[in-house]
């Protein structure tokens, strides 16, 4: 996985190739479809929900260029897998989750593997997380139509926020940054993931 799918395509940073070969991924797919644990796409989770595919997953966290010690917000927990590469990689993390059961499952199976620095809360991302904003850094695993007002004020100057932006079928990965006088936002790649949920519908 790491040589083909994330080296070969441009995945650079030491640190995020030598976690995603470690975090064991085939720990938060579904038991039932181990040998497809480390393929190429994105799997089901149930309640109509996604792991990310691996390289989707190494891009969005290179593009976070954590350095060890930022407070971390990431929206839509899902399995969990996303949120224990982060953990690997920084100092804290609030995942936020809409879906209760998968919340709790992740909340599970990231205790059961040791991981101390992440609180999963059940949750409605769009809305970020105030009890503990502003963030270093913001991950939005969902597909947004906008990028949600609340998470662009709880971003810290010199923070930066990754989203997939776009409508149902298609959306620009966006890597957006805080400065003191504003935001600036570079367009990274086409993706598709599931709806952000609780948002506007999307067109
Ligand atoms: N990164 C996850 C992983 O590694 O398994 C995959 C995330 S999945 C592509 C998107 C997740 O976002 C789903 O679990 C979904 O329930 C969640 N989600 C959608 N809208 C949300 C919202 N408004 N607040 C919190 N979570 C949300």
């Amino acid at each position: 996985m790491v040589e083909e799918q994330l080296r070969a395509r441009g995945i650079q940073s030491p640190a995020v190739l030598a976690v995603m070969g470690t975090v064991p991924r085939h720990y938060f797919v579904d038991p039932a479809l181990p040998d497809d644990a480390y393929s190429d796409r994105p799997l089901p989770i149930g309640f109509e929900q996604t792991i990310s595919q691996p390289y989707m997953v190494a891009l969005m966290t290179e593009l976070l260029n954590l350095q060890g010690t930022e407070q971390v917000l990431e929206v839509g927990t899902g399995s969990g897998y996303q949120t224990a590469v982060l953990a690997e990689l920084t100092g804290s993390i609030v995942s936020l989750e809409r879906i209760p059961e998968l919340a709790m499952q992740a909340k599970e199976r990231l205790a059961r593997l040791g991981y101390r620095n992440v609180e999963v809360i059940t949750g409605d991302g769009v809305q970020g997380y105030l009890p503990q904003a502003p963030y270093d850094r913001i991950l939005v695993t969902a597909g947004a139509t906008i990028v949600p007002p609340a998470l662009y004020t709880q971003l810290k100057e010199g923070g930066v926020l990754v989203i997939p932006v776009g409508d149902r079928q298609q959306q620009t990965l966006l890597a957006v940054e805080r400065h003191s006088k504003g935001w600036t936002q570079r367009e990274i790649c086409g993706c598709v993931f599931v709806p952000l949920i609780g948002e506007a519908p999307h067109p």
